[in-house]
């Protein structure tokens, strides 16, 4: 047969774009539009104020103005209200929309302008953005009562000059992520604005050639099914005329029907098609616009949900319902209502979708205590699925954490974005590092943002791993990362393809149910059933360890000093009867919390992002000082000084022969060179030399980093292969402070200064550093190298709870691929019993290799990307680390604690402590109970991945009546019934008898009811 058929869908394409899609919206006529841009700072005024229903202090009033079509609006971050009047022809039938046109381009949603519409009484109508212009204003899916009898309508929209950032081509340097930039800024233009007749036919015909032409691409022209569909498409644009554009496609239609109309086969796969819309909750845009963002996309989803009942909808983040209750109770109300019907489904029930890497062990707890918490106490609900479709890698601690917290899956798909090897599964059991195992999904179609089209559907079923015992899969569809979410023209898809044949069946309901099929289906795989243990490291974005120091140092800063605030304060309100600071210390936490959102923390936000930051996290640092202060002087007597003793005689210096100099105190004996290197560390107890041989410690090393993509993110490979030495010393000299003794060494790199201070701090066995950096350079990586004389496979990375063994040697494409990987406070390497380790009080990144009989451990200090902040990193910085010969993983991680506590080490007043009988245990957190009860909360951790056994002493003063028993992290008991370890067998029981049992890097926490016995001791 000849091949009629070669350019069918060649033809669809354009016919849809030049001769149908033109035809979805018919002008009937214009409209009136005036502006006002807000003045002053050209930060947002309410919409009372825009509509003059109130004013807000301060403010200017507004003043609209006649805007002619076409003329240009928006310097770029500000605000433009337009005000808009119009006439509907009460005698037309059909829908009528008005049509906006604020300057869209064709791509990025969410990630230049957009647009929330409003009625004159301040009702919020809906968002706009690229693919979501048009406004109903009568027939189904309008707002009441906003025409008037005689058609005519008034409606404003709140427009913002959000710039392009991330463009065509991508990372191009730019200065607009802050207000105000010198460089120029094309403004948008008001390119339409008219009342338009809106032709449903039109749109229906559009839905189903998009859905036939899609899947006849994506089918094998080996089947039937694929030829059918191009004869019928053909036929179909035969019969389409746009000069009877209505009735021709109504026939057009009828030709399609039938092949519509035949239902998926028996097998076909099945995908569980959830509405979203990733929102980062800030980015390439401040913190602020992701609150009117919030806006606009709900609106939207409420508008699809009011239309479509079939929909569902799901958000995360409780910060992001959080923030819409405060600021837009009109949608909170209406979410609260398909909440309750379960359409508008929380999930994840975390704070915020945190980085999954940083955040130390108690923040992650805690992102999950204050998400559930809040969904609790608004919602009556919990979700059950952590859901981090887009953090950069998630720890080996997650699976543990987010089973205690009450969950039961795991959704992410940000592994496909792996640069060196395919993750072999798309549904399995995630294995923790203490052997934890949760159900793990990420969808198939590898986006967080899909728009339901037959090529992510073809994708999903041809990636999906699992096959074999496996027949679902889930699909978060819409526009995301600026929000914007589901759209009409996916709702009409979706339904399309619900029993379509040659596509998987796509099915519209909530998550969990979802996860609660697959679960099962995948245990009834018996011993097929694929599990993975460990950390999910994702082979890529290896930069946001290191992007934005500030943010690293401050986090960690923070959480140290909350560990002490809330250790104390527990401490004063329990001995001494001080009020705990229950109010102040959750609005810190919940700050802190919305600080490790995946753009913030990791350093890959715009210029205002990180500089807000800087500012909060010194306020939030300076209140947690005071509560500090504040609980030490309750305590009064409890608060010795820090508590590590000055030793006598202290550090010795002597001169080494080359012009270097020897510190020796017993312990250690440092040779540093003329040249401010470390040639020689000795660790005098073990008699073992640390450096190997022709090795320098210390040494500073700088690489060109120029990442092929993803600036702030990605540290590539090849930027590893070229280190540059620092090697001029500006200047030398050898200090003293006390009992210790140093070298302090300035180098210049470029026009930045580095001072290195090296301390030999007598008696301690600890080899220190602390790090000026004055840093001007851009596009360069900087590293300390720490050679150390031990053989080894593995080095031990501290991660939340625990550590990850990650490999020196790259045998294997995997192994490889980890060159760079995150670290909390501690590094360690061992060969037989011989330990060493390197502590570090603000970094996370770092490399460790073999080298021959050796190991080279490089922490990563700074890097200088230009996207999307240009002045990334620019300006001064503090580090330090200290390297301990002879440390074991416990003498690591009290190391760490007391490295990363400097000057509040002392001010411990302990309600508890543990009596090691077996292993090792750390008590990592003392607070007060979240319910207000006053019961004491204790968790503690098994620390060098084996088994531990300890018991707990309580203080006297918290009396002889105190009971402890076991919780979950959201303080609830829990007995010994479910299927994951207790630590405290046999439920409550007497304090005084407590005895505790942990597995490899279990996390127990207790609860300790003393109030009533404290009560009288308070007087
Ligand atoms: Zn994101």
């Amino acid at each position: 047969m000849h091949n009629h058929l070669s350019r069918t869908l060649e033809r669809l394409s354009r016919v849809r774009r030049e001769r149908i899609m033109p035809r979805l919206h018919t002008r009937l006529g214009g409209v009136e539009v005036e502006a006002w841009t807000v003045p002053d700072d050209g930060e947002p005024v309410s919409a009372r104020h825009a509509l003059g229903l109130g004013a807000d202090t301060g403010r200017t009033t507004p003043d609209y103005r006649p805007f002619p079509l076409g003329a240009a609006w928006g310097e770029a971050w500000a605000t433009t209200w337009f005000r808009i009047r119009g006439t509907v022809d009460p005698g037309r039938a059909g829908p009528v929309d008005l049509v906006l046109d604020l300057g869209w381009f064709d791509h990025s949603v969410g990630g230049h302008c957009e647009g929330l519409v409003f009625t004159p009484d301040g009702t919020i109508v809906k968002g706009l953005h690229p693919r979501q212009s048009d406004i109903r204003l009568r027939g189904d899916g309008a707002v009441p009562g906003l025409l008037d009898a005689d058609g005519a309508f008034l409606l404003h929209v709140e427009a913002a000059a959000n710039p392009l950032l991330l463009g065509l081509p991508p990372f191009v340097v730019t200065e607009h992520g802050e207000k105000g930039a010198e460089e120029p800024f094309e403004q948008f233009r008001l390119r339409r604005a008219e009342i338009a007749a809106f032709s449903p036919g039109i749109h229906a015909l559009a839905c189903d050639l998009d859905v036939l032409g899609g899947l006849a691409a994506e089918l094998s022209a080996d089947e039937p099914r694929h030829w059918r569909l191009l004869r019928a498409i053909e036929e179909a644009l035969d019969v389409y005329d746009e000069a009877d554009a209505e009735a021709s496609a109504r026939r057009a239609r009828a030709v399609l029907a039938p092949l519509l109309a035949t239902p998926a086969y028996a097998s076909a796969h099945r995908i569980t098609a959830v509405g979203h819309a990733h929102m980062d909750t800030a980015w390439l845009w401040p913190l602020r616009e992701t609150v009117r963002k919030l806006a606009r996309t709900v609106s939207n989803a409420l508008a699809l949900l009011d239309a479509d009942p079939d929909l569902v909808y799901t958000m995360s983040a409780a910060q992001h319902f959080s923030w819409l209750e405060e600021h837009y109770p009109q949608l909170f109300a209406r979410v609260r209502h398909y909440v309750e019907q379960g359409r508008f489904v929380p999930v994840g029930g975390m704070w915020v979708e945190a980085d999954g890497v940083i955040p130390t062990g108690e923040s992650m707890v805690r992102q999950l205590t204050y998400g559930k918490r809040y969904f609790l106490s608004r919602f009556g609900r919990e979700p059950r699925e952590v859901w981090l479709p887009d953090s950069f890698g998630y720890s080996g601690a997650l699976p543990q954490l987010a089973r205690r917290a009450g969950s039961r899956w795991f959704l992410t798909q940000k592994i496909s974005w792996n640069d060196s090897t395919v993750f072999p599964h798309h549904s399995f059991w995630w294995e923790g590092i203490d052997g934890t195992r949760i159900f793990t999904h990420f969808p198939p179609a590898e986006t967080y943002a899909a728009e339901v089209t037959a090529r992510e559907l073809h994708h999903a079923v041809a990636t999906f791993k699992d096959k074999a015992i496996a027949s679902h899969s889930l699909l978060p569809y819409g526009y995301g990362d600026g929000g914007g979410g589901p759209t009409r023209e996916m709702a009409g898809r979706l339904r399309r393809f619900a029993d379509l044949e040659g596509a998987p069946r796509v099915l519209s309901r909530a998550p969990a149910e979802f996860f609660q099929e697959a679960e099962a289906e995948l245990r009834d795989a018996g011993p097929l059933q694929p599990v993975y243990r460990g950390e999910l490291y994702l082979e890529l974005h290896r930069g946001t360890l290191t992007s934005q120091a500030a943010m690293k140092r401050h986090n960690r800063r923070c959480e140290s000093l909350l560990r002490a605030a809330e250790q104390l304060s527990a401490a004063a309100s329990a001995l001494r009867g001080a009020p705990y600071p229950r109010a102040d210390l959750d609005e810190i936490w919940r700050t802190v919390l919305l600080h490790q959102f995946h753009d913030i923390l990791p350093g890959t936000s715009i210029s205002w992002v990180h500089r807000e930051a800087r500012d909060t996290y010194r306020a939030v640092e300076e209140r947690l000082h005071d509560l500090i202060k504040q609980a030490g002087a309750a305590l009064g007597g409890e608060l010795a000084g820090p508590a590590e003793p000055a030793a006598e005689p202290g550090a010795a210096v002597a001169e080494a022969g080359d012009g270097g100099t020897v510190l020796e105190d017993g312990l250690l004996r440092v040779v540093i060179g003329d040249d401010g290197h470390v040639t020689s560390l000795f660790d005098v107890r073990n008699g073992r030399e640390v450096v190997p041989p022709g090795r320098r410690l210390n040494e500073l090393q700088l690489f060109r980093d120029e990442p092929v993509r993803w600036d702030a993110w990605d540290v590539d490979r090849h930027v590893l292969r070229h280190p540059q030495v620092l090697d001029q010393v500006t200047s030398r000299r050898v200090i003293r402070s006390g009992p210790d003794a140093g070298v302090e060494v300035v180098r210049r790199a470029g026009t930045s200064t580095i001072t290195l201070t090296m301390w030999l701090r007598a008696g301690t066995g600890r080899f220190e550093t602390e790090c000026a950096v004055d840093w001007q350079e851009r596009e360069r990586l900087l590293k300390v190298a720490v050679p150390v004389r031990v053989m080894a496979r593995t080095a031990r990375f501290e991660t939340q709870y625990g550590y990850v063994e990650r490999p020196l040697l790259t045998n294997t494409v995997d192994e490889e691929a980890m060159f760079e990987a995150a670290m909390h406070r501690y590094v360690q390497v061992a060969d037989g019993d011989f330990g060493v380790a390197i502590v570090n009080d603000s970094m996370y990144g770092a490399d460790a290799r073999a080298d021959g009989d050796s190991t080279v451990v490089r922490l990563s200090l700074l890097r200088g990307a230009r996207f999307p902040d240009p002045q990334a990193d620019v300006g001064t910085h503090a580090f330090r680390w200290a390297v301990l010969p002879g440390a074991d993983v416990p003498a690591a991680v009290e190391a760490a604690h007391a490295f990363n506590a400097p000057g509040i080490a002392g001010l411990s007043a302990p309600l508890v402590r543990l009596e090691l009988l077996t292993g090792h245990a750390l008590v990592d957190w003392v607070k007060q109970a979240d319910d207000g009860s006053g019961d004491l909360v204790v968790r503690v951790y098994e620390t060098q991945g084996a088994r531990a056994s300890a018991r707990l002493h309580c203080r006297e003063e918290l009396g002889t009546g105190a009971v402890v028993w076991e919780t979950d992290l959201l303080e609830r008991e829990i007995g010994g019934d479910g299927d994951l370890p207790v630590a405290l067998a046999g439920g409550r029981r007497p304090a005084s008898e407590a005895r505790l049992d942990l597995g490899p890097f279990q996390v127990a926490t207790l609860r300790i009811a003393t109030h009533a016995s404290l009560k009288e001791d308070v007087q």
